[in-house]
């Protein structure tokens, strides 16, 4: 592999532009993916904040979603955002029936946690090795569920007004599997896209 890795997004529907430019700004080269030959070549892959059921249907339509499971468990780096946390997870409450979930992540999550009243809000939260960050969270889920080997990176504040949602944990990582339940590429802080870059340079041994 090149100094430079190559990393893919997911692009079947949602907020691609955003991450390609994040990507791009964290130092690596980017690349819309869409078909099985371009999943083929990236060191790793975004996948999108957007709406996971769609994205799901999509998978199958365009005939990604076996490759892609088994890049993943092939051990490629891969980072969610939103609705790519929730395909990333092994299970989904709150889900549409036939969602597909991708089984990169030990985790159950919650699809649309934060109720209707809450659907969107911003803050600032304690990430793990990056800092205090904003977040901007769109319908968003949670992780209800993690497993042992499941590193949890960020949670929300526990603070009077967060009611059922204090505490609940919104950014984790396995191993190469990174996952937030927030949009870091609407906010124009690229740290956690950073951070995955810096994964799948080290996946690579570059
Ligand atoms: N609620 C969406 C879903 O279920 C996720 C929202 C988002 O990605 N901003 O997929």
């Amino acid at each position: 592999m090149s100094v430079t890795p190559v990393v893919g997004v997911l692009a079947l529907q949602g907020d691609v532009a955003e991450h390609l430019a994040a990507l791009e700004h964290a130092g690596a080269k980017a690349r819309p993916v869409r078909r099985p030959g371009e999943l083929a070549e990236v060191d790793g892959l975004v996948l999108p904040g957007g709406e996971s059921t769609t994205m799901s249907r999509l998978l199958d339509v365009f005939e990604l979603l076996e490759p892609l499971r088994e890049r993943i468990a092939g051990g490629m780096p891969a980072y969610g955002s939103c609705a790519g946390m929730i395909l990333l997870a092994r299970q989904v409450l709150d889900g549409r029936p036939d969602q597909r979930q991708l089984d990169g992540l030990d985790v159950v999550v919650r699809r649309n946690a934060f109720g209707r009243q809450v659907d969107s809000f911003e803050g600032v939260l304690g990430f793990t090795g990056v800092g205090e960050l904003p977040a901007v969270f769109i319908r968003a889920p949670w992780v209800e569920k993690a497993g042992d080997g499941v590193e949890i990176l960020a949670r929300i504040p526990d603070t009077p007004d967060a009611g059922e949602a204090a505490d609940r944990i919104v950014a984790v990582r396995q191993g190469p599997v990174l996952a937030t339940a927030f949009h870091p590429e609407l906010t124009g802080d690229e740290r956690v896209h950073r951070l995955f870059v810096g994964m799948v340079r080290a996946a690579a041994g570059t």
